[in-house]
Order: structure tokens, then C-alpha cells, then sequence
């Protein structure tokens, strides 16, 4: 039976976890990693096609995940998930080192000045 594919490429994936340094952007662990989707996947989400793309996709740990979904705000604030109609290229990102960062499409990670 085949499961339908809804995720990005394996090819993306390596990318996104090569850009991310291969630890999680919010804890920075090494270990229970998995991609997630800034903006979430639901009502018919999977056909826009930057949905599986770089700037959509974070390497989290499983527990920050969990984190995102029980923290809203403070996720939407760092920019660890993004609201619909803001689209994620527009998003900025908070990493472990404190800095953010707007990620691009194809896999770059561009460093913003904090201003806070
Ligand atoms: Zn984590």
C-alpha cells in the first residue's frame, strides 16, 4: 500500500538540515530531529508549491516541536512558524545563537542586523 507523499524531497531535507547546521534552531540538540513546516501543511496547504520548500522547513527536535504547538506566540514571534497570508521567505528566524535570519528558497540563511 503507498503512502501518498505530502513531504519535501529527501533532496530538500538534506539541504534544510545542511543549512540548519544539523541541530535544532530553537534547542540546538543534535539528537530526535525532524523537519517541520513553518507554515503547517492542513487545509489543502501541500499544493502550494513553497510549502515543502526551504524557507518553509526548520530541523527541530521532536520535543520543540511539541514546544511550537503548545507555545503559539512565543513560535510566531521567533518565527518558528508563520502565519497565513505572511508567507515564510518574509518571516524572520531566531537560531541558538541568538541572531535572526531570513531563509530564501533555496537553502540560504541570510543574517539580519538585531534591532532590539
Ligand atoms: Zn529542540
Amino acid at each position: 500500500m503507498a503512502r501518498r507523499r505530502t513531504g519535501p524531497t529527501d533532496v530538500v531535507k538534506a539541504i534544510v538540515y545542511d543549512r540548519d547546521g544539523g541541530a535544532c534552531v530553537r534547542c540546538g540538540t543534535r539528537e530526535g530531529l525532524t523537519v517541520h513546516h513553518r507554515v503547517n501543511r492542513g487545509m489543502g496547504g501541500a499544493r502550494e508549491p513553497w510549502i515543502n520548500q526551504a524557507h518553509n522547513l526548520l530541523i527541530v527536535c521532536t520535543v520543540c516541536n511539541g514546544w511550537f504547538e503548545d507555545n503559539p506566540r512565543e513560535s510566531y514571534e521567533a518565527g518558528w512558524k508563520v502565519r497565513r497570508p505572511q508567507l515564510p521567505g518574509e518571516v524572520l528566524v531566531r537560531y541558538p545563537d541568538g541572531r535572526e535570519y531570513l531563509l530564501t528558497p533555496d537553502g540560504v540563511r541570510a543574517p539580519m542586523a538585531v534591532t532590539r
